[in-house]
């Protein structure tokens, strides 16, 4: 499926769970919508505020993306649900939730996924996407994610770790080619063993147990076994995916990063959609 196309779900979903880390039990109910691109209602807060998935949204990106509206409602986590909705085709729906961050299920995008495959999907008017026109990158140290002007939308993901079960990998992956649900949905977020203490102590992960990440230390993976052998660089498309969704319409282009996160992810959208034609929210 392109990522260019416009649809809406044909049907409501919902799923339920743990945030990362708030550690608090939220649902999402994913509504149609037929305007107003993806967009975010807290609706455990006065007046139901609205966040629109926009990278001015953009609040944080401390190890997850969190954004915000003017009234300081915020919504945390965002990144997987993007991830799904976007690779899915959905560019409209109203994303109803009763907490500050989305739950993070199995770790991967695949609940989300399969929910949007099977709730179908309706088409809205198409909106012409423009190619992109120029190479834009960022980079910070040795890390960088650049968009180069390209025939065919495709992701490539490279990593480099210390650990030996992580070590350096890559993954490249085309929408038109390859299915989302099966080569890119499945892979869970991962982190370091000797990440946890840390994260724990400022007050993060919460919500994190061996169900909902894949945990790696330097004798092996803790919780074994890998959905792919390369799970970590997919999971960073995916990451990738999600973040780059916050243009509205991804660009035509291939988006090639290495060692990269949130940060840069959403430094590359900011950029992007400040080159005037590449412009498509
Ligand atoms: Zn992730």
């Amino acid at each position: 499926m392109s990522l260019a196309q416009q649809y809406t779900l044909a049907q409501a979903i919902s799923q339920s769970g743990v945030g990362l880390h708030s550690g608090e039990i939220t649902t999402v109910k994913i509504l149609p919508a037929t305007r107003g691109g993806r967009h975010f209602v807290r609706v455990d807060l006065p007046e139901c505020p609205i966040i629109t998935a926009s990278c001015e949204s953009v609040r944080s990106t401390t190890l997850s993306t969190e954004l915000g509206n003017s009234d300081s409602a915020s919504i945390r986590t965002v990144e997987h649900l993007l991830s799904a909705l976007t690779a899915g085709g959905v560019s409209h729906a109203r994303i109803e939730v009763n907490g500050p961050e989305l739950p993070l299920l199995d770790g991967s995008a695949k609940p989300w996924s399969e929910a949007i495959a099977a709730a179908g999907l309706k088409e809205i008017e198409p909106q012409p996407s423009a190619p992109l026109n120029q190479e834009i990158s960022v980079r910070q140290g040795d890390a960088f994610v650049m968009a180069i002007p390209s025939t065919e939308t495709r992701f490539t993901y490279g990593i480099d770790f210390e650990v030996a079960a992580i070590g350096n990998q890559w993954h490249s992956w085309s929408p038109d080619e390859q299915n989302f649900i099966t080569e890119i949905a499945p892979a869970r977020t991962f982190t370091l063993a000797s990440q946890i203490e840390a994260l724990q102590k400022a007050g993060l992960i919460k919500g994190g147990s061996l169900d909902n990440a894949i945990v790696c230390s330097h004798s092996g993976w803790i919780n074994p076994p890998l959905r792919f052998a390369n799970e970590p660089a997919r999971h960073k498309i995916l990451d990738l995916v999600g973040d780059l969704s916050l243009l509205g319409t991804i660009p035509l282009a291939h988006y090639l990063a290495y060692k990269a996160g949130h940060h840069l992810h959403v430094e590359l959208v900011r950029r992007i959609s400040q080159t005037p034609t590449n412009s498509n929210v």
